[in-house]
């Protein structure tokens, strides 16, 4: 299976192990035209100004990187779902700065209303924690309902690129959702690490006309273009692999305008595209 590119990976700069230098020079082996940098949202600094100064100066060794390793980049995030309302942790201003928007729910982020804590988070922890343990879906259809309420929003809120890991931590009625992407035009992952729903679901979806993407979702340099678990899924799928954007073409997003303003002001206009 050849991939063009890809689009979600971590280094130093949040969870991952290596530098935005080595997942760029690990792609480039791989053989990859294409990768993007897309540390977590809620490890960047927690003040304004200093979030901004950070990432321009991230995504200027992103730029670097891909210069160096002669290979496209995107300098990009992997947001939260932060509350049922269509709350991220990335502001649509701040969203100019970044090439691309990963987002997805994670176990490990709270929401930002304190009350959500005990109507939103507590409950999905409790049968996140019960599904590991026992390995049964126990899930309730009301808890879904409103995990997928909350997902629609924020895909219909925001300026989302990829939807991360759908299903993996907090249970989703995927179609829905998938409603909600086809909609809006945001991508759907089938991330590497972890795929959370059947054969039936993907080619129930691509039958909706949901775009997907293949990631890997590499914590570490090593695991950057890695696809073999996403590639067995498929083997049990029909489908058409022009649902799967990254396996026909490399990855088209226009690029932020203001951000390259706003690069160019600050470190001269060398430095970016
Ligand atoms: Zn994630
Ligand atoms: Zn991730």
């Amino acid at each position: 299976m050849k991939v063009y590119g890809d689009y979600h990976t971590h280094t130093q700069n949040s969870d991952g192990k290596n530098t935005i230098d080595e997942n760029v020079a690990a792609a480039q082996k791989r053989g990859l035209q294409q990768v993007a940098i897309t540390d977590h949202a809620h490890y960047r600094p927690r003040n304004a100004q200093k979030r901004l100064e950070k990432a321009l100066l991230l995504k200027a060794q992103t730029i670097k990187a891909g210069k160096v390793h002669g290979i496209e980049t995107f300098y990009g995030v992997e947001a939260n779902v932060k509350g049922t309302h269509g709350e991220i942790d990335v502001s649509n201003d701040e969203r100019k700065i970044y090439d691309l928007v990963v987002c997805g729910i994670h176990a490990s982020v709270p929401p930002k209303r304190w009350y959500e804590w005990f109507t939103f988070y507590l409950p999905n922890l409790f049968w996140y924690c019960l599904r590991r343990m026992l390995h049964v879906e126990l899930t309730p259809k009301g808890r879904i309902r409103k995990n997928t309420r909350a997902v629609v929003n924020v895909i219909e809120k925001n300026n989302i690129d990829i939807l991360a890991h759908p299903n993996r931590y907090f249970r989703l009625d995927v179609m829905e959702v998938a409603k909600a992407c086809v909609a809006r035009g945001t991508v759907m992952e089938l991330n590497n690490k972890h795929i959370s729903f059947r054969p039936i679901d993907f080619e129930r979806m691509v039958a909706m006309g949901v775009k997907f993407v293949i990631d890997s979702d590499s914590h570490k340099a090593e695991n950057v273009g890695r696809m073999d678990r996403v590639e067995s899924f498929l083997k049990l799928c029909d489908y058409d692999s022009s649902c799967i954007i990254n396996l026909s073409q490399p990855f088209a997003r226009p690029k932020a305008a203001l951000l390259s303003q706003i690069v160019e002001a600050a470190h001269g206009s060398d430095e970016v595209r």
